[in-house]
């Protein structure tokens, strides 16, 4: 039997590899790199997933396992190499939670005279099964408030019998605080590339056409390395990590954020290894309850229901298009030159890193494009190739349906917003060439004209949903001649988004 642990599979400690004989079983690992080619990825990603493999591999070697580790174009090129090495061999692997990839491997192993054994991912706390019995086989919109509690039932985790540590299910309130301007942020964990990262990090910037920054390059490559990340999250900031969750500050660029997505999601760490210490960090009295119960809300229950809303959902959610909207990505989000200080901002930060916080994503790059009216594809492969945690059941749930309300099968709301969001949750509008307090005029922000103008435009699709009557209430209170001159105002916006100079 031959194990093949995909890029995004790096685990011992649980699936295949858990239970296999180093004597008896032999690993295969492929690392293709026409998959790279198709999209200037940013630098880091690239680095990350193939650093990660590679340390995996020697780790592996290390366990005494023999590793078949081949460097090739495509998973078809390096098949052939092992099945003229080892006809009519017998591979097991996870099944890959993006749509469609374990059917393609499948055939792809079989084209080579091979069988392929696809076995339960087990890097997630809930099974397909067990989310089809939440959700009953033929719903097709999903509610995560309603999940996310069942899942608290289900684990056990901050529970007091059947009811929630503390009465309360949902503390957001208390997780929407505005540090003060003395506030010290606590510093993220960094890595230093060792000489093997390093010289991945090279070879990425010689083979391949990336986009983004390559250094510093400071994310966790190791198992080691993110034990370390996650015991210094747990220490130094799930602590702090409830209240300031949605603030965005120019002084810090993660906040008290855990940065643990790109490990997670590369199988280095099983979100059972974060949610354990979490709530024993609560237990001891060293964080506290809405701490600990934000976090919770963000793995057990945010990434296991976009895992399986996707799965539920594709192949339509990937292109869904419920607002129609059909514009093209602006080139901002490629340079980052804009005058509007929070986009430029985040932009920024994700050129430098491949990483921006959730309010980022959502309430800015998200947001901006929703009313602006990005083609919702367009803006998933940004997301795709731009942030070093993206994979294709990750990225689409969050930018297709949460992000741009393309398809309504994980909320019940676009997430639309003015720029009074932004200058409540965040310091950017002080040093900003726009006012977020004016809606028209050359020195209005963007985003309000735009915000009123997403509303007229998709009156006939959103304005009897009930969760937004009062948007709609103050947009019928708008007379004809403000309605004149906020479109006017998009005017200018759509031109200055062409020439390049918003
Ligand atoms: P924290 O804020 O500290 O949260 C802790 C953990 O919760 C994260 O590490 C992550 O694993 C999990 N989590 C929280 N929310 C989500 C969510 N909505 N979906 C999945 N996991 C969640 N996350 C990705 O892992 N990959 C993506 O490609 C990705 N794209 C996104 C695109 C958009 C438009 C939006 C709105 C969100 C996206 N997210 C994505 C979710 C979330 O923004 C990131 O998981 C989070 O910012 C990662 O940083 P962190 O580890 O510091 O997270
Ligand atoms: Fe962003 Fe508008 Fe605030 Fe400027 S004024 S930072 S563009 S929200």
């Amino acid at each position: 039997m031959t194990i093949w642990v995909l890029g995004d599979q790096l685990a011992l400690e649980y699936g295949p590899l858990a239970g296999a004989d180093p004597t008896s079983d032999r690993v295969l690992m492929i690392e293709a790199t026409d998959f790279a080619r198709r999209y200037p990825y940013h630098s880091q990603k690239l680095t990350l997933v193939f650093a990660a493999m590679r340390h995996f591999r020697d780790r592996l070697r290390r366990e005494g396992f023999e590793v078949e580790y081949r460097q090739t174009a495509t998973f078809g090129d390096a098949l052939e190499a092992h099945f003229d090495a080892h006809p009519g061999d017998r591979l097991a692997c996870m099944e890959p939670p993006s749509h469609g990839a374990g059917d393609r491997l499948e055939t792809l192993v079989e084209s080579h005279g091979g069988t392929l054994e696809r076995r339960e991912h087990e890097g997630f706390l809930c099974s397909p099964a067990g989310f089809d019995a939440w959700a009953g086989p033929d719903a097709d919109s999903f509610r995560h408030e309603s999940f996310y509690r069942w899942m608290r039932r289900e684990t056990g985790y901050l529970m007091d019998g059947n009811e929630p540590v503390g009465g309360e299910w949902n503390f957001d309130e208390d997780n929407r605080a505005f540090p003060r301007p003395e506030y010290a942020f606590s510093d993220p964990c960094r890595f230093e590339p060792d000489e093997l990262t390093r010289a991945t990090l090279e070879w990425v910037e010689a083979t391949f056409e990336t986009w983004g920054d390559s250094e510093p390059f400071e994310w966790p490559v190791t198992r080691t390395q993110a034990l370390d990340a996650r015991d210094h999250f747990i220490i130094e900031r799930l602590p702090r990590f409830g209240p300031y969750q949605d603030a965005m500050v120019e002084r810090s660029w993660a906040g008290e954020h855990a940065l643990l997505s790109p490990a997670l999601n590369l199988g280095l760490l099983h979100p059972r290894e974060l949610l354990e210490p979490a709530v024993e960090a609560y237990k001891a009295g060293d964080a506290p309850l809405e701490s600990v119960e934000g976090f919770l809300r963000q793995i057990l229950g945010w990434r296991e229901f976009v895992r399986h809303v996707y799965r539920r959902s594709m192949p339509e959610l990937a292109t869904a298009n419920a607002l129609e909207a059909d514009r093209e990505l602006p080139s901002l989000y490629w340079d980052g030159e804009t005058k509007m200080h929070c986009l430029k901002t985040a932009v920024g930060r994700v050129q430098k890193r491949g990483y921006g916080h959730h309010i980022e994503r959502l309430m800015l790059l998200s947001n901006f494009a929703l009313l602006y009216g990005v083609e919702p594809q367009a803006l998933n492969r940004w997301f795709h190739l731009a942030y070093v945690d993206a994979y294709h059941w990750v990225t689409t749930p969050n930018v297709i349906g949460m992000g741009v309300f393309a398809s309504d099968a994980l909320s019940t709301k676009p997430y639309a917003s003015s720029a009074n969001y932004v200058d409540r949750m965040s310091d950017y509008c002080a040093d900003c060439a726009y006012d977020p307090d004016q809606t028209v005029g050359e020195q209005a922000c963007p985003f309000n004209a735009l915000y009123w103008d997403f509303l007229e435009r998709n009156q006939e699709r959103l304005g009897d949903n009930h969760r937004m009557g009062l948007v709609y209430y103050h947009l019928e209170n708008k007379d004809e001649a403000e309605r004149e001159a906020i479109r006017e105002r998009v005017g200018t916006i759509r031109e200055g988004i062409r020439q390049e100079s918003l």
